[in-house]
């Protein structure tokens, strides 16, 4: 057996308030390169007060990127990176102020300013040649973990998958849940929940081990302070908690792996462009036999917030798309080793995952 051996973030700033000192923190190297930063701004934040708070001088280049359309591809990092680079050249770095999308462009982006040639040549596991740009991530959506996690997760025209390798993570992350005070509940439930889902899938499955419990259990215990607790719902309180279990929830995904949400989620990304988190939960509810426990406190934090998710999906896809998506999960065999054991192929065909698809 080989165990897993990864870099980390370099360095991390937690706090409100803690934005505030991103010129002081990126001051440093303002010297590298040609000496100006890219910004990589969710464009929710477009005329809003963060857009005055950015630190960024006149040299530097503000991106505002509305995510909404349609998860990060190949094809929009190639010309992001090619556009800059005929500009004003190699920047000093890149930083991404947004959810997971933003901060997988940021990561892409970094990399692909250094390395030629079409991303998706790069997608998989250490495929990028050279290092890339220094580059800082701020969350303002907490659930995700793309904050600490070594892949920039990209669609390319043949698969959904990451850049992948040690450069990918990043050299900075500013964690102020003061940024994320605006979520709206849906987004705040169904971002939230892939942490949840992380830590469930990443325990209930034979790669699990002491260190990514020991960041999972915590994690599961602030999500159900968050979700379940007294005090439950939207808070300062909360906020700050749902920060750090997106964080040690990723930390347990490194070190252990996903599951059958995951893998079921990525089939609805690729055949059906829904976004990750809100596809994990329509995946999640229905795993009740892989999952008894996770999903019974799911469906409970469900309830408790008022969130309904769509029921009867599957009567209007059709055979063709539901085999289609079949595919995409069972080519994630890492995912089903993990949460099956190394048999599970003779466990899981595609009919099976059909059939879990024909749940929703
Ligand atoms: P996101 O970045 O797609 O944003 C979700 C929504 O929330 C958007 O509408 C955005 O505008 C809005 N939003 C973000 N911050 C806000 C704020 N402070 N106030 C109001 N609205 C705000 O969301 P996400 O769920 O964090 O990320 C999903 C993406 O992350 C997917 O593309 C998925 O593939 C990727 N992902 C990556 C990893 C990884 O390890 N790299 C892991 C899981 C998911
Ligand atoms: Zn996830």
């Amino acid at each position: 057996m080989i165990h897993k051996n990864f870099k980390s973030i370099e360095k991390t700033v937690f706090g409100r308030g803690s934005f505030n000192q991103l010129d002081e923190i990126i001051a440093p190297k303002r010297n590298d390169n040609n000496k100006y930063f890219i910004f990589i701004v969710d464009n929710y934040f477009k005329g809003k007060s963060l857009e005055n708070r950015l630190q960024n001088k006149p040299e530097d280049i503000v991106y505002f990127i509305d995510v909404d359309p349609h998860e990060p591809t190949t094809e929009q990092i190639d010309q992001l990176r090619d556009e800059i680079l005929a500009t004003k050249g190699l920047p000093s770095g890149v930083i991404g102020i947004g959810g997971g999308s933003i901060m997988d462009i940021a990561k892409a982006l970094s990399l692909m300013l250094c390395n030629e040639g079409p991303s998706q040549q790069y997608q998989g596991l250490n495929l990028i040649q050279k290092p890339g740009v220094y580059h800082v991530g701020v969350p303002t959506i907490s659930g995700t973990g793309a904050e600490c996690s070594m892949t920039a997760v990209l669609t390319g025209p043949e698969k959904k998958l990451g850049l992948k390798c040690e450069w990918t993570i990043f050299d900075q992350i500013i964690l102020d849940s003061e940024l994320t005070a605006s979520v709206p509940v849906d987004k705040w439930f169904y971002t939230g929940m892939d942490t949840f889902i992380h830590c469930i899938e990443s325990r209930d499955g034979i790669l699990n081990n002491a260190y990514s419990m020991a960041y999972g259990e915590q994690s599961i215990k602030l999500c159900r302070d968050i979700y379940l607790g007294e005090n439950a719902g939207q808070s300062p309180e909360n906020d700050d908690k749902l920060m750090v279990a997106s964080l040690m929830g990723g930390l347990s995904l490194t070190y252990s792996e996903v599951g059958v949400c995951h893998a079921l989620s990525y089939g609805l990304s690729k055949i059906f462009g829904e976004k990750h988190c809100y596809a994990n939960c329509l995946a999640f509810q229905h795993l009740d036999d892989y999952y008894p426990e996770g999903v019974a406190e799911f469906n409970t934090m469900l309830k408790k917030h008022n969130i309904n998710l769509p029921q009867g999906l599957s009567k209007n896809w059709t055979d063709a798309e539901i085999t289609a998506m079949a595919h995409v999960a069972y080519n994630l065999p890492h995912m089903w080793n993990h949460a099956i054991g190394t048999d599970w192929k003779d466990k899981v065909s595609i009919e099976t995952i059909e059939n879990l698809f024909r749940r929703m």
